[in-house]
């Protein structure tokens, strides 16, 4: 048995493909220590890991005063997150051995954590991997040169304070937002990864971890079954959409579909007024439940969202909102599984037929039903972690 030490500080997209392999690790004997938010106690817990928390507040004003415009100000918030999390981890943990760290990709300073503890490091990336090429392309497309100036002083001073407080080398912008490790778990396939032979071996596309989420909840799926139904979710973070919701009890109010619409819990259900009576609006649903049962996903193109859908077999109308979701958008379009559209200028009726031609052309359905195919051979958390315990053995971790 070895110890793992976990590290996720991230949002819910973050978290959820780690359950099933922190629930398979325990089960083939692993210890598991995981350091997350108040907010996922619940939901590790019934894994079987010790929990241990950071301040979820503190960590998310310190990410937010990077700056949110641009991508290296993001990078700077990551930064910022150091002094939230490491010395809260190192005083939790204080004389306690592991033999190896799984940390997020994006949020716990995981990488940093590895380097303070000299620990065989393995990053769970709940994204798209990113190349150190591509993700500099990105970084330099986005922002205006008169800008970069100051920002990038920034984190060239945060990198200097990190150094003397905790003897930590950052080298680059990249390795504070993807945390590169010598074991990388990807949630997706190579095939559906943009550019996927860019990628070495130390790359593990595991394909999507979808397991119960082990959480009670009052849903009445005998409600849905058999039916035609549509489900409507902008995921758990950029769901602040009230006048989205409203456009889709236009689009489909009083149809034969049923629609499940997950709204998020930053929105009052007042605040949509009157409910078209074949709607279930809820502030949040067990989503991997209600799509064994859904005919079209109109979804933001959270890669969770994504993968979950695809798994399922269902095509998708995806309305990207932030972060890397038109990537995810693009991809989906690619490989035929769905239709992509802007939300500055949807109209009801441009919903309601794309709707109509992604649930009857039967291109959707046939591009779906192979991608469904190749999502499900990879064995996602049990191949996760397969991968681990061959990790073990080549780094010579015996127990
Ligand atoms: N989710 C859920 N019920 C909801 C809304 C979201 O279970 O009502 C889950 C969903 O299954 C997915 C995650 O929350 O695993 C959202 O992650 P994603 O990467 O799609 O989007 P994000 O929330 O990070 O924008």
């Amino acid at each position: 048995m070895a110890r793992v030490l976990f590290i996720n500080a991230g949002s819910e997209g973050h978290i959820n493909p780690t359950i099933g392999v922190v629930q398979e690790l325990i089960s083939r004997g692993e210890e598991v220590v995981y350091f997350t938010i108040e907010a996922f106690r619940e939901r590790i817990e019934r894994t079987g890991a010790t929990v241990r928390t950071i301040d979820g507040e503190k960590f998310i004003k310190a990410f937010i005063s990077g700056g949110r415009n641009y991508l290296l100000e993001r990078i700077n918030g990551l930064l910022h997150t150091a002094d939230i999390v490491i010395p809260s981890v190192l005083e939790q943990i204080k004389g306690e051995h592991f033999d190896y760290i799984i940390h997020d990709s994006m949020f716990g300073c995981g990488r940093l954590l590895a380097q303070i503890l000299n620990l065989p490091a393995i990053n769970s990336c709940t994204s798209f991997a990113q190349t150190k090429a591509s993700f500099d392309n990105i970084l330099e497309s986005q922002i205006p040169t008169e800008i970069v100036k100051p920002i990038y002083d920034e984190f060239q001073s945060l990198t200097v304070k990190l150094k003397e407080k905790y003897d930590v080398e950052i080298h680059s912008p990249y390795e504070v937002f993807c945390n590169p490790a010598p074991l990388t778990i990807v949630y997706t396939t190579r095939e559906f990864q943009p550019f996927g032979e860019a990628f070495d071996q130390t790359y593990k596309f595991v394909g999507p971890s979808i397991s119960s989420r082990l959480m009670e909840d009052d849903f009445d799926l005998a409600a849905i079954k058999g039916k035609s139904l549509i489900y409507i979710s902008l995921g758990t973070v950029f769901n602040r959409a009230v006048d989205f919701y409203k456009l889709c009890f236009q689009a489909f109010g009083n149809t034969n579909h049923t629609v499940v619409m997950s709204i998020g819990k930053q929105t009052p259900l007042l605040d949509l007024g009157e409910i078209p009576q074949n709607f279930i609006v809820k502030k949040y649903v067990p989503q991997t439940e209600v799509l064994k049962y859904t005919k079209l996903f109109i979804t933001h193109g959270g890669m969770n969202s994504t993968n979950e859908g695809l798994f399922y077999g269902v095509p998708l109308i995806v309305i990207p909102q932030s972060a890397d979701q038109p990537i995810i958008a693009g991809q989906v379009e690619n490989i035929g599984a769905g239709i992509k559209l802007q939300m500055q200028s949807l109209t009801a009726n441009q919903l309601y037929e794309a709707a109509d031609q992604v649930l009857n052309h039967p291109s959707f359905h046939k591009a779906v039903a192979n991608i469904r195919e190749s999502f499900q051979k990879p064995g996602g958390y049990h191949q996760a972690v397969d991968e681990i315990f061959e990790f073990k053995s080549q780094v010579d971790i015996k127990i």
